[in-house]
């Protein structure tokens, strides 16, 4: 009999540009994995662009681009409230 069949899958190692937001980065300086902080650094007309520091020495270990698109996704996302449309009768 296999008892194998149902094992579980081994979890995926993280990647640091699988998801951007984690609030660690690999610095380069430290020559590790460190918690990072995000800074507001530029705010465009159509885009923000935000800092990533590395909180063990301060470097810039990574910027992250929001696009104005992306904020309108992000605004779609949140619950609207409905708009009720009245029926209006057919015919007399
Ligand atoms: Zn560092």
């Amino acid at each position: 009999m296999n008892q194998h069949q149902h094992e579980q899958p081994p979890r995926k190692p993280q990647s640091q540009f699988e998801n951007f937001t984690a609030s660690t980065l690999y610095c380069e300086k430290c020559r590790a994995t460190t918690p990072v902080r995000e800074r507001l650094l530029l705010v465009l007309p159509d885009k923000e662009i935000f800092d990533y520091l590395c909180t063990e020495c301060g470097s810039s270990v990574g910027q992250r681009e929001v696009t104005a698109g992306e904020k309108m996704i992000a605004q779609a996302t949140r619950p609207r409230r409905q708009v009720r449309i009245p029926l209006k009768p057919r015919g007399r």
